[in-house]
């Protein structure tokens, strides 16, 4: 069993526009943009960051947003749900703010003893706030939500998969332990890490969900450094798994894997962080290009929508 996985280090979604998307997040949930920068692969489309202050891994929510993308059809084979955790007593005011915003798809319920606020995204994205009695983390509170409701940075993520077995056998192996089960859901712990350290895995009769916008397109887990990094690949590739090489995304170097159950996993570094390019006071205010995109500029700020 692995020791270097920490919990979450970003979760990355598909989104149909730039704007709405980046008002969803700055405006509606109070997050901070740490970073406008495009997609690496696929330049003329955006990467936009969501997270604390500083884009703490285990905070940050981030999009590539194509413009007009279709909708995604949700179902196995995917991460259904993205949950934040939000300070206890708080869910009563962000159902009024939500709903006072025109948010879709809200409704409460418990799972393992938590208070839970569902709701839709822009895209019909699933979300959840999630209220959490001992999360240490600090919020940021310059986006209009007070620290008494504001979100501390991930909960959990939901995988909806037809078979839960070789991927909980994965998660198991990358060093989390199962932790309880309800009914389908079976929930999954990282002991150490940091406080976004919880997996849920539900498992639904097969029906193949269709990546489109409001789809998660990957999970990122995070470990210290690049060294860590390094020994969880060799360990993921030793065990039969087919791993990238690292790729340097300037904020962070990644690994992908596939899941067994369908799921596209990330391992990032939590070096060099979103500051390596600009400072804490104006992080996600410039278009920020990484080097190979550079010549790129004076085309991508004409052809990238204006977000703010
Ligand atoms: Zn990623």
């Amino acid at each position: 069993m692995l020791n270097q996985i920490n919990g979450l280090h970003h979760v990355t979604s598909l989104a149909s526009s730039a704007r709405a998307n980046n008002a969803f997040f700055t405006d509606a949930l109070g997050l901070r943009r740490v970073k406008k920068t495009v997609n690496f692969d696929n330049p003329n489309v955006y990467h936009l960051y969501y997270g604390d202050e500083t884009g703490t891994p285990g905070t940050v929510m981030t999009y590539f947003p194509f413009p007009h993308a279709k909708r995604g059809q949700k179902g196995t084979g995917e991460v259904g749900r993205t949950a934040f955790s939000v300070p206890e007593g708080s869910l009563a005011a962000w159902a009024d703010r939500l709903a006072t915003l025109g948010a879709t798809g809200l409704g409460q319920d418990t799972r393992f003893g938590e208070h839970r606020l569902l709701f839709d995204g822009p895209d019909g994205d699933s979300f959840a706030l999630v209220e959490t009695a001992d999360d240490s983390r600090n919020p940021w509170t310059e986006g209009g939500v007070s620290d008494q409701m504001a979100i501390r940075g991930f909960h959990s993520a939901d995988m909806r998969l037809a078979d839960a077995g070789a991927t909980g056998e994965l998660l198991r192996y990358m060093g989390y332990e199962e932790t309880d089960k309800q009914d389908a859901v079976t929930r999954y712990h990282v002991r150490g890490g940091n406080e976004a350290n919880v997996i849920d895995i539900e498992t639904l009769p097969e029906t193949p969900a269709h990546q489109g916008a409001g789809s998660v397109h990957h999970i990122a887990f995070s470990v210290d450094n690049r060294a860590r990094q390094l020994e969880v690949r060799e360990a993921l590739i030793d065990s039969g798994h087919a791993v990238t090489p690292v790729i340097d995304r300037d904020y962070f170097w990644a690994i992908y894997f596939r899941a067994p159950g369908g799921v596209l996993f990330e391992v990032a570094t939590n070096e060099p962080g979103f500051n390596t390019d600009e400072d804490t006071a104006h992080l996600g205010s410039a278009l920020k290009l990484p080097s190979q995109h550079a010549h790129l500029r004076e085309k991508l700020e004409k052809t990238l929508d204006p977000i703010d």
